[in-house]
């Protein structure tokens, strides 16, 4: 896994986002391959470390990998007709991620600017 180079994509795009304003709040979709989100906390920390975005708590979205069985050739999603580590239908432990790989930003909460005026 790449995680660190990941979350220093994510803060780069959620500071890019933010412009000026301190960044809260990230929340990151993340599909294929489950991810520890204490991992993913951990590389945003030290990723964010003296920007903007240093104290935004971070939420992970994890999408369902898509699995096929090698051995009787069912396919679904991870939690759904096949596991990630077995399959569901015929047992097999033959069974491979089929979908994409990625993380990105879905979106941010930031500081509200002071003094709107109105
Ligand atoms: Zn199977």
């Amino acid at each position: 896994m790449h995680e660190l180079g990941l979350c220093e994509g994510i803060v780069e795009a959620a500071l890019k986002r933010a412009g000026d304003r301190r960044v809260r709040a990230v929340r990151v979709r993340v599909t294929g391959h489950p991810v520890d989100p204490a991992v993913i906390e951990q590389g945003f920390r030290m990723a964010a470390a003296g920007t903007l975005a240093a104290d935004a708590s971070v939420e992970l979205v994890q999408e369902l990998a898509e699995v096929r069985c090698r051995a009787c050739g069912t396919e679904g999603r991870a939690d759904g007709a096949l596991g990630l580590t077995a399959c569901a239908h015929c047992g097999a432990l033959d069974v491979e991620a089929t979908g994409e790989e990625e993380a990105f930003l879905e979106s941010i909460t930031v500081d509200e600017p002071a003094g709107t005026g109105g």
